[in-house]
């Protein structure tokens, strides 16, 4: 299909000017929700300048939370805005970086697909960029695609993306093709005045590479005056209602409301002749409504992760915790907890107000120990726990230590544990390759009637996505069980242990996979929903002092053929099969 037939979609570009991380992703996702509260389908594309294939290998510090799709893609944490905003399932099409286009290019150069000719930036790579870029439309069948260029304009990186969004309004028509610039406003304390000029010179840039924008969006920390407004316009030559003043909200869910009120939703109708319907953001106005909860008593919940500096390395399990307040009218009030510090200082110092705590994914044996004891402090002191991959496999550990010996470990942790009672999967091993490995995206998960998880969801099959390595090893589940820790949701194929759950704790349950992912703030995770549920019964019911303490106390004693130090405790002969 030629380029020119496929222009009957509509593309809205995003580019960004002064600085990064100013919010781009969250106006973009807001964008998406304007237009699909007015009926019209919409997928959202993010082009990451980078060379890395995917953010799957890149560390959080980098690069904040990596994001895991239906289909399985590692991607940039925005693909998770774009999907909470518009509540669709993005695939691996929605985030391409330059890495995924070189490796292509040069893969057909070594084809001979280009035989006798020199291999370009341009044509082939932008080639390679827009044909990506349609392909997003084309699969989701969207009347508008939305994407945006990671970065800010001026980055070397960049300039293939830029230049193939170009041709892109060449090749679609330029009433098809809409750009939008994001920048920032900063404000000089000395004065108390917002600066335009760095915007005017990101303009003069993005403009130096052919690209005059239709909508500029001019982020700033103050109220911008309406004077400022009327500059940007003269000096960017941008109509005034198209350049939109975009303050810091509490909260990133009153952006589209926002939005649609200073009249982005009718300008992108106009410039792009989509046929002006009435939005409907009812269901948006009561997520907003709801976001700062109505309780008094704020909702303390700990995250114990080793991240705590970079709340964007838990990004999807922030926002699914606050979904499920909405619902539950409760104010989160979120606790960062550092693993480490629970390592050194012991778990009452840091987590003894907590109503709940949270044990989020991660790799590697830094502040292990911190996040075991986390999970045997909510156990005992039958505080909500919700483990989420890594944090279910901690919470294996700890209790598979109080019931067999202080050996059990993960071979992540401790490769010649004679405990092995988190396992690599068979799948896992002997793989060498880093990147896209991992067992990802999403399986099912067979729910075991008459658990907390059955309850929880109201389904008897879902489907998780996941992002991990190890699991827990088959040999031991039998012998957790009897203890009280048994497995409540199972992958059908594999037999793979997906949730387990303890039956004698008012919430204490761990997922194998990763549920932040699918959380919506319309539409709360169902464990997140449960997990608040029972953090919130909890605080209501009292002070953390009134609550049972010791639950280790009342702990059956373990079978007779089991020490229960562990030192004697038979080894499993072979090694668990996935
Ligand atoms: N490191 C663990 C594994 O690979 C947990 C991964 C995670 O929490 N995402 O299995």
């Amino acid at each position: 299909m030629t380029e020119t037939r496929r222009g009957q979609r509509k593309h809205i570009f995003v580019t960004g000017g002064v600085v990064s991380s100013v919010g781009k992703g969250v106006a973009v996702a807001a964008i998406g929700r304007l237009l699909k509260s007015r009926g019209i389908r919409v997928s959202i594309q993010k082009l990451d300048p980078y060379f890395n294939v995917d953010p799957g290998t890149m560390s959080p510090y980098q690069h904040g939370e990596v994001f895991v799709t239906e289909d399985g893609a590692e991607t940039d944490l925005d693909l998770g805005h774009y999907e909470r905003f518009i509540d669709e399932h993005l695939t691996r099409e929605s985030n391409v970086t330059a890495g995924q286009v070189f490796e292509h290019v040069i893969e057909k150069e070594r084809r001979g697909d280009f035989l006798g000719g020199t291999v370009q930036m341009i044509p082939h790579v932008t080639g390679e960029i827009r044909e990506r870029i349609l392909r997003v439309g084309e699969a989701s069948d969207a009347e508008v695609v939305i994407v945006e260029v990671g970065g800010t304009v001026g980055d070397i990186e960049s300039q293939p993306f830029i230049e193939s969004i170009r041709q892109l309004r060449r090749n679609l028509g330029r009433e098809n093709v809409f750009y939008i610039h994001v920048t920032l406003l900063p404000h000089i304390a000395s004065t108390g005045e917002l600066k335009t000029k760095p915007t005017q010179h990101s303009v003069q840039e993005l403009r130096r590479l052919g690209i005059q924008p239709d909508m500029i969006i001019c982020r700033s920390d103050d109220e911008m005056p309406p004077e400022l407004r009327e500059k940007i316009a003269l000096f960017c030559d941008v109509d005034e209602p198209a350049v939109i003043p975009l303050v810091t909200f509490s909260s990133i869910y009153e952006v589209p409301l926002y939005l649609e009120k200073i009249g982005v939703g009718a300008v992108l109708a106009q410039a792009l002749r989509l046929a002006e319907r009435t939005p409907d953001l009812a269901v948006w106005e009561e997520i907003v409504a709801h976001v700062n909860g109505e309780e008094n008593r704020p909702l303390r919940v700990a995250v114990v992760g080793k991240y705590t500096q970079l709340p964007d390395a838990y990004l999807s399990v922030v926002e699914a915790l606050r979904h499920a307040c909405i619902a539950q009218r409760g104010r989160l009030d979120l606790k960062w907890v550092n693993a480490e510090d629970v390592e050194a200082d012991g778990p009452e110092a840091h987590l003894n107000d907590a109503r709940g705590i949270v044990v989020p994914g991660g790799f590697g044996p830094r502040g292990i120990e911190g996040k075991i004891a986390a999970a045997r402090f909510a156990r005992e002191k039958k505080i909500p726990y919700l483990g989420l991959c890594l944090g279910l496999q901690v919470a294996v550990i700890e209790f598979a230590r109080a019931v067999m010996g202080a050996a059990a470990n993960s071979t992540e942790f401790d490769p010649g544990t004679p405990l092995p009672v988190i396992d690599q999967m068979e799948s896992q091993r002997g793989i060498t390759q880093k990147g896209g490995t991992m067992r990802l995206g999403a399986y099912p998960c067979a729910l075991e009637p008459g658990t907390l998880a059955a309850e929880a969801y109201g389904e008897s099959l879902v489907h998780e996505r996941h992002r991990h390595r190890w699991e827990v090893n088959d040999r031991y589940k039998d012998v957790l069980a009897e203890h009280g820790f048994r497995v409540s949701g199972v992958w059908p194929e594999g037999g793979l242990a997906e949730i387990m759950e303890r039956t004698d704790h008012p919430f204490f349950l761990g997922s194998q996979f990763h549920p932040e992912f699918k959380s919506r703030p319309n539409r709360p995770h169902p464990l997140f929903a449960a997990f608040v549920q029972a953090a919130k019964r909890v605080h209501l019911e009292g002070d953390q002092e009134a609550l049972p303490i010791g639950a280790s106390d009342e702990m059956p004693a373990p079978p007779p053929e089991l020490d229960p130090e562990g030192e004697e405790y038979p080894v499993p002969s072979g090694r668990f099969q996935g």
